[in-house]
């Protein structure tokens, strides 16, 4: 018997429509990328997206066809995220900080016809724009604009092209399980694969992420996504921020901590979400400014593990929560967010601030569990490590053009985590399997080094790899970025790790450097590391 409710399709067309309807006057504030800030809404937001689906409509393009962008946050980048997907396009976020060959190999792959790009990325595009046969159109984020058309042939505007829709462009109709957008992980092996969003997925990660034990926005927050649109959909804030109806502040390409605090203070900022080395510039900058940051009452903080060191400044000098939060691209991010549980509330305040600390619990449609070598599954005791894997209705099933039974194993999806999860369903990340260090047939947790570790107050960046040990196969070795003005000495700096971890899990060595190599979402290239200091314990 089929139950006897509305059959209506799950969409991003809906999720804007609801925003304007309902949350029409609500302000968007966009950072422009030529300086300057306006300000839009919901409302207009939400005509712009029916003009540009249309505009789009009647450029021909075939259902499904992929449109790309190149793109900052700011207002016009939302209404493509709605317009393209509304419209039964497949909206493909590309992020800017790929090697040029790799943004090739993505636009190729996924075979766009549209480019939205800034204006930043005029230059970058020129220089490939004879390597991309397959667009057809490269639209520029903004009005007409001389010195772009020169640099890039054939460049149109986008402010012209939506004038060409209406903005009572109807959406047209289409399964809910039907493509919506497209993002490629940052592939620091081998190339880039693509992960193939669903309107269906994207609505339920939303009310998932909506719930509060997740993120839970809510129309009386002003919502600053620092973490790129170019980056999982900016973790699905523009989708879960609509369905909210929350003001949102879109900082464009400035994402240092000056411009970051003055974006707080100005507009009242009340929840703001990005990785950890964005936070340590904004921290750094409320500091030195005086800044109270006092509208901030939450940042959400993922894509590497969160220092307890970092979520002490935030709670302890600005009284802000920080939500620990953990995920994957292949996830649409969300996995887990670190929210208490009731029975919480009557443990010592240092007991329930250490709580704080782990990745946090998986909401409704994420299932995890831990498995060992052999794939059978481990106890959920919050000291056992395993192999992370995971399954739900927003997790990948295979990669964009490849097969399913290569990429899941009885219908689970292999993260590359090493995690402990607790009997609560706490989730605490240790490394990446490919970065855990063996040592001597033990396991040491880099992240945990390296938490104890960038609390030392004369050091700015830290990284631990496993180097190559004669006897023990592999021993940690920190590599460290000395604060500046600070030049400590290795023995100063391992005495961070004393009471804290047991003996035999401290860096045999710590090894200075100016910079730590990342990738193009931040994150830590151990792999470069090993390969400069993997042998720094060899005779
Ligand atoms: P994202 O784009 O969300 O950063 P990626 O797909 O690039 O996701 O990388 C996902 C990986 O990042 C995870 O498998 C995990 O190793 C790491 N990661 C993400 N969030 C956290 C976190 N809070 N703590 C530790 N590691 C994290």
């Amino acid at each position: 018997m089929l139950g006897q409710m509305m059959n209506i399709p799950l969409t991003i067309g809906s999720m804007v429509d609801h925003a304007a309807r309902f949350h029409g006057q609500t302000e968007i504030i966009s950072v422009n990328t030529l300086g300057g800030t306006e300000e839009t809404s919901w409302g207009e937001v939400g005509a712009n997206a029916h003009r540009l689906g249309d505009a789009l409509t009647r450029l021909g393009l075939d259902p499904q066809t992929r449109c790309a962008t190149i793109a900052w946050n700011n207002r016009r980048h939302l209404e493509i995220y709605f317009g393209v997907s509304g419209a039964g396009f497949v909206c493909h976020t590309i992020n800017p900080r790929l090697f040029p060959e790799q943004l090739v190999y993505i636009i190729t792959h996924a075979d766009d016809r549209v480019l939205f790009i800034d204006k930043s990325f005029v230059p970058l595009v020129a220089a490939i724009r004879d390597q991309i046969p397959c667009v057809e159109h490269i639209v520029l984020m903004g009005g007409q604009d001389a010195d772009a058309a020169a640099t890039l042939e054939g460049l149109t505007f986008y402010d012209d092209l939506i004038a060409t829709g209406s903005p009572d462009f109807d959406w047209p109709d289409f399964e809910e399980k039907t493509a919506s957008s497209l993002c490629y992980t940052s592939g620091t092996t081998g190339n880039p694969k693509g992960v193939l969003y669903s309107h269906r997925t994207t609505v339920l990660h939303a009310l998932a992420s909506n719930a509060p034990d997740c993120i839970g926005f809510s129309a009386r927050d002003v919502v600053l996504p620092v973490v790129p649109m170019f980056h999982v959909n900016a973790w699905g804030t523009p989708y879960a921020c609509a369905l909210a109806g929350a003001r949102l502040v879109l900082p464009g390409p400035g994402l240092d901590g000056p411009s970051l605090v003055a974006l707080i203070d100005t507009y009242r900022v009340s929840i703001a979400l990005g990785v950890p080395t964005i936070w340590m510039g904004l921290l750094g900058e409320a500091k030195a400014s005086g800044s109270t940051l006092e509208s901030l009452t939450r940042t959400v903080v993922g894509g590497s593990a969160c220092p307890p060191s970092m979520m002490a400044a935030f709670r302890d000098q600005y009284g802000v929560e920080v939500v620990h939060a953990w995920g994957m691209t292949e996830m649409s991010p969300l996995g887990s967010t670190n929210q208490p549980l009731a029975k919480h509330g009557d443990l010592p305040t240092e007991e329930q601030h250490r709580l704080r600390e782990s990745q946090g619990r998986p909401p409704w449609g994420v299932d995890l569990k831990i498995v060992g070598p052999d794939g059978g599954e481990l106890p959920r005791d919050g000291v056992t490590q395993g192999d992370l894997m995971v399954r739900g209705p927003w997790i990948l099933d295979a990669y964009f053009q490849s097969n399913a039974e290569e990429t899941l194993t009885d219908g689970w999806f292999h993260t590359g985590d090493v995690a402990t999860l607790d009997a609560d369903g706490y989730l605490s990340i240790k490394d990446r399997s490919k970065d855990i260090i063996k040592s001597g047939g033990e396991w040491i947790s880099s992240v945990d080094l390296e938490n104890i570790a960038i609390s030392h107050p004369a050091l700015a960046d830290a990284a631990v790899i496993g180097a190559r040990h004669e006897k023990w196969d592999e021993r940690p070795v920190l590599i460290a970025v000395a604060a500046e003005g600070q030049t400590p000495s290795e023995a100063e700096v391992l005495t961070i790790f004393e009471d804290k971890i047991a003996r035999w899990q401290v860096p045999d060595r710590v090894v200075f450097t100016d910079v730590l190599p990342r990738n193009a979402t931040g994150k830590v290239l151990k792999r470069n590391l090993r390969d400069e200091f993997g042998d720094v314990l060899m005779g």
